[in-house]
Order: C-alpha cells, then sequence, then structure tokens
C-alpha cells in the first residue's frame, strides 16, 4: 500500500451524497469499498466507477454486522427524504442505531477513525436561529418525521459513547439541505420536485404558505466538507455544521427555479407536513474555525448545474434554458 493511499469504506455509497463522495475519494487515490442496500440508491449512480480497479461495491444492509479491513468509514447509509424515510420508519431508525452499532463496532474492531452523516434534523422545529451546535434542538419525538430524527440523534449519542467508553476516533458532521446532480427525481425533496415540475410544465407545490426557510448547500461544497472534517486533527470530533448559509424562503426556492428553466409552471398550495420546521440555516462559525471550510458555490450557480442534470436525465428537447 502507497503512504497516504487509505482503503475507505463508504457507507450508503450508492446513494446522491455517497456516490460524489465515492468519486472524489477514488480521484484523490484511494481505495473505496462502497456498501449499499440500495433502499434508496442506485446503480447508474455508481456505474461510471465499476470498472476501476480502486473501487469495489458490496450490497449489504448495515443493520447487519460487516467484517472487512480499512482504514476509515464514512457512514452515510440512510434514507435522506421525508417521503422515503417515511416508507418504512423501523427500518429507517434501525438503520440509524443498528446501523451505527455496527459500524462503530467495525471502527473499534479495526481501529478505522469514522465519520456520521448526522443532520439539521437532530434541531429539529428550532427556536433558536441560526443553529449553533451547542444547541440541543427540538424534536417531536412521536410526530412522522421522528423516526429519522431521533434515529440520526441516537446514532450522535452512540458515537460519543464509543469515542468515550471505548477509544473510538469519531466525528460527526451535521449536514443541511444538500442538492445537486445524482438528486433521485422523485425522491420528493422541494429542489427536485420543483425542478422536475418546471422541467415538465406541471403545477409547482408549495406545502404551506411557502414562507418556511431552507438554507441550501451544493454537493460539492458538501463533500469538500466532509473530507476536510475526516482530516480534522483526532481530538476535534464535532458535531460541525456543514451547509450554506444563504437562507430562502420555499417561494423564492420556486421563483428562482422557475426564472433560470424559463417555466410557464404555476404555484399551486398544498397541505404543510406535520412537524415541518419553519426555518432554517447553519451557523458554520466552527467549520470555518477548524476546517477552514465554507460553501463556495452560490444557489444559482448550483441550481444551473442541478437543472442540467434533470433536464438530461429527461431527455429533453428543451433548448431554451438560460445556463
Ligand atoms: P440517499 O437516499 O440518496 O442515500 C442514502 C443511501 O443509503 C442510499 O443509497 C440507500 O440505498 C442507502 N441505504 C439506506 N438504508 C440502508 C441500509 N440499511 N443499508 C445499506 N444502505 C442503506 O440520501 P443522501 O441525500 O445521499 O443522504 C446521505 C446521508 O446524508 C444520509 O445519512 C442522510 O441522512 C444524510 N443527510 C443528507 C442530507 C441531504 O440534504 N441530502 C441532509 C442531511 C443529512
Ligand atoms: N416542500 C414544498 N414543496 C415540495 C416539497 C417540499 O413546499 O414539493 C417544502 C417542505 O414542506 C419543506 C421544504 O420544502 O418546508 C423542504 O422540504 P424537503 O423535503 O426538501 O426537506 P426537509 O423538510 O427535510 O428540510
Amino acid at each position: 500500500m502507497n503512504r497516504g493511499v487509505k482503503r475507505i469504506l463508504v457507507t450508503g455509497g450508492a446513494g446522491f451524497l455517497g456516490s460524489h463522495l465515492c468519486d472524489r475519494l477514488i480521484a484523490r487515490g484511494h481505495e473505496v469499498l462502497c456498501v449499499d442496500n440500495f433502499f434508496t440508491g442506485s446503480k447508474n449512480n455508481i456505474s461510471h466507477l465499476l470498472g476501476n480497479p480502486r473501487f469495489e461495491f458490496l450490497r449489504h444492509d448495515v443493520t447487519f454486522p460487516l467484517f472487512v479491513e480499512i482504514d476509515e468509514i464514512y457512514n452515510l447509509a440512510c434514507p435522506a427524504s421525508p417521503i422515503q424515510y417515511r416508507v418504512n420508519p423501523v427500518q429507517t431508525t434501525k438503520t440509524s442505531v443498528h446501523g451505527a452499532i455496527n459500524m462503530l463496532g467495525l471502527a473499534r474492531r479495526v481501529g478505522a477513525k469514522i465519520l456520521q452523516a448526522s443532520t439539521s434534523e437532530v434541531y429539529g422545529d428550532p427556536e433558536i436561529h441560526p443553529q449553533r451546535e451547542d444547541y440541543w434542538g427540538r424534536v417531536n419525538t412521536t410526530g412522522p418525521r421522528a423516526c429519522y430524527d431521533e434515529g440520526k440523534r441516537c446514532a450522535e449519542t452512540l458515537f460519543f459513547d464509543y469515542h468515550r467508553e471505548r477509544s473510538v476516533k469519531i466525528k460527526i458532521a451535521r449536514i443541511f439541505n444538500t442538492y445537486g446532480p445524482r438528486m433521485d427525481p422523485g425522491d420528493g425533496r422541494v429542489v427536485s420536485n420543483f425542478i422536475m415540475q418546471a422541467l415538465t410544465g406541471q403545477p409547482i407545490t408549495i406545502y404551506g404558505d411557502g414562507e418556511q426557510t431552507r438554507s441550501f448547500c451544493y454537493v460539492d461544497d458538501l463533500i469538500e466538507g466532509l473530507i476536510r472534517l475526516m482530516a480534522s486533527p483526532d481530538d476535534f470530533t464535532g458535531p460541525v455544521n456543514i451547509g450554506n448559509p444563504g437562507e430562502f424562503t420555499i417561494l423564492e426556492l420556486a421563483e428562482t427555479i422557475l426564472e433560470l428553466t424559463r417555466s410557464k409552471s404555476q404555484l399551486v398550495r398544498k397541505p404543510l407536513p406535520t412537524d415541518d420546521p419553519r426555518q432554517r440555516r447553519p451557523d458554520i462559525e466552527l467549520a470555518r474555525t477548524e476546517l477552514g471550510w465554507q460553501p463556495t458555490v452560490m444557489l444559482r450557480e448550483g441550481l444551473r448545474h442541478t437543472i442540467a442534470y434533470f433536464d438530461d436525465f429527461l431527455g429533453s428537447q428543451n433548448s431554451g434554458l438560460i445556463f
């Protein structure tokens, strides 16, 4: 093995973020073992890597133990879209909790460093704005989003207990809404929904009054943040917010997408889902100081790349896009 070349396990590697992470790690010369059960991921996301001698794929469910030799683990396996994680809420919690136990056990056995893809959802519907890492959050433990939010919160607890009691080297990234090419067009998230609706001339579905906010991070920035976190000194565990502090209402997002696609789609109102957070914006001071990280891709630029991807996906002949 060359110095500096690591054997890296990416769970959830066939998903949106995981596949970009695999790309970036391979490009840096590492050996990547991608583990996924295709619950929400797709073979298409990794098909370009299958012939690469430094890439290996294993179909496996992380709720079962895994025995492999690796140096680092990025634990991304978990459905991330509200529609998808509610398809099987018990499996969602199991994936976060049993998945964390299994991956932490693996990390301990082989002495690997492990990074958890946590989420801004640990803050629930927050009373503190913007959200800092020392805010404990406001999650409804019995609501329809709890399978995801509480699963991720419990995973953070497990990471810290394995760190304190069993000396496992841990890193926790709290990821805010991320978008970009390879999002699943049918995953029901706001960026994929609005772009697909705009490109196909369908009504743009605004849930509630559309005044709720989110902060959208482009995928390349996010992946850079995860890699910097993994490379940070061992005594920096996080949790650390990784997200773009630019905050937009859902109506502003819809208007921007309509403008960039030159779509004539109309806005339609739909009921606000239960426990939908009112506002979301990361305080990224910790990432700036500890990782030297901040996002570089502004919303319009990121949306242009994402629209181009979805347009390709649709095989559309639409030549009126502004790129
Ligand atoms: P995704 O659904 O595209 O990817 C998740 C991947 O995990 C999929 O390939 C899926 O098949 C796989 N998976 C699910 N359950 C599994 C299991 N039991 N065993 C093995 N594989 C399993 O979602 P994503 O957007 O790429 O999110 C990746 C990670 O980042 C998730 O852990 C998610 O919670 C976290 N995250 C994402 C966002 C975002 O905006 N994309 C925000 C916060 C946190
Ligand atoms: N949303 C919307 N229309 C859609 C999909 C989502 O108005 O077609 C809203 C949703 O209610 C939420 C925001 O957009 O307020 C972000 O939703 P998403 O599911 O992308 O992420 P999350 O709620 O997990 O942040």
